[in-house]
């Protein structure tokens, strides 16, 4: 009877791992479970999950999705993902390490990049030309695009939830709107001439493009080498012919460049801003629209210096 006993409940334990098996779904949940590659599009994804599902953000927060080592723990969540959302458009490309993720877990076909329907920029320094751009999510109407994407590929995998996905969808687009509105607002606070943005790494092409700014960066991708001879001097230049008031650091890059030009020019970084990742949980710009909002008022207050 004993052994009978102890007999079921291992029959019992098997049958429950292969059930969780065949849901591909954690064991400790049965919850969607979703992997973003990096925390602003965990963040879009979340406005638009709630509860209903777990969301995992890969690239710590703070650091640089352009390149990253997976850690085993990543390897495990993308395993068991229903679904990974990654951004595309040549950002999560650095040494292959994301193509490699998806090779290894076998999870190509469960990944969906969330910029398909962008109008994709590209890279402007010459022989870059043919190289995209992936910082499309600076530009509010494009997370919309990115949002419309996540929602339709989690009511695919969870059609009976799709009201409340739906109703989340456009609570949110709601509060992306206003927010474009009020950085096409806010923007005409600074004279045409003083709309030059200076930051490391060259992210804010659609964010210019959108808001009428012009970018001008030390390196133009964070997968190129950072402060050559070459972009030292040319930054320098054009912060001089320009008598730019104020350079802008983002949170994800080392900050010793920036502070090498700030250095050398006399021109004071004015504020931290966010492109490749969002704030920690708790502080200024832990989410997409904390963080638009934060860079918004940080370039309008910077760049109205004289
Ligand atoms: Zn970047």
């Amino acid at each position: 009877m004993k052994l009978f006993k102890i007999l079921s409940l291992s029959a019992f334990v098997l049958l429950l791992a292969a059930c969780s098996d065949t849901s591909n779904r954690g064991a400790d949940s049965d919850k969607l479970q979703i992997v973003a590659t990096y925390s602003i599009i965990a963040d879009m994804t979340e406005n638009i999950t709630g509860d209903k599902a777990e969301v995992y953000s890969m690239v710590p927060i703070g650091t640089d999705p352009h390149m990253y080592d997976p850690l085993p723990a990543d390897t495990g969540k993308v395993s068991r993902a229903d679904l990974i959302f990654y951004n595309g458009l040549n950002l999560e490309t650095g040494k292959g390490w994301f193509q490699d993720l998806l090779e290894v877990t076998k999870k190509t076909d469960a990944a969906f990049a969330v910029s398909d329907e962008v109008t994709p920029m590209y890279l402007t320094e010459k022989g870059k030309e043919t190289q995209v751009d992936p910082h499309a999510w600076l530009d509010i109407r494009n997370a919309v695009k990115y949002v419309d994407i996540i929602t339709a590929r989690v009511i695919e995998q969870d059609p009976e939830n799709k009201d409340y996905y739906l109703n989340n969808q456009t609570e949110y687009v709601k509060q992306l709107t206003e927010l474009d509105q009020y950085a096409k607002q806010a923007v005409e606070q600074i004279p045409q001439d003083k709309r030059i943005l200076v930051t490391s790494e060259g992210a804010f092409k659609y964010f210019s493009k959108a808001y009428g700014f012009e970018s001008a960066f030390i390196w133009e991708i964070n997968t190129d080498s950072q402060g050559t001879p070459e972009q030292m001097n040319r930054i320098i230049g054009i912060i001089e012919e320009n008598q730019i008031p104020a350079l802008f650091l983002e949170s994800s890059v080392n900050p010793k460049t920036m502070e090498t030009v700030s250095a050398e020019t006399g021109v004071p970084i004015h504020s931290k801003i966010f492109t490749d990742s969002l704030a920690k949980k708790g502080e200024d710009g832990d989410t997409y629209i904390k963080m638009v909002k934060w860079n918004i008022d940080k370039v309008i207050e910077g760049l109205s210096k004289n």
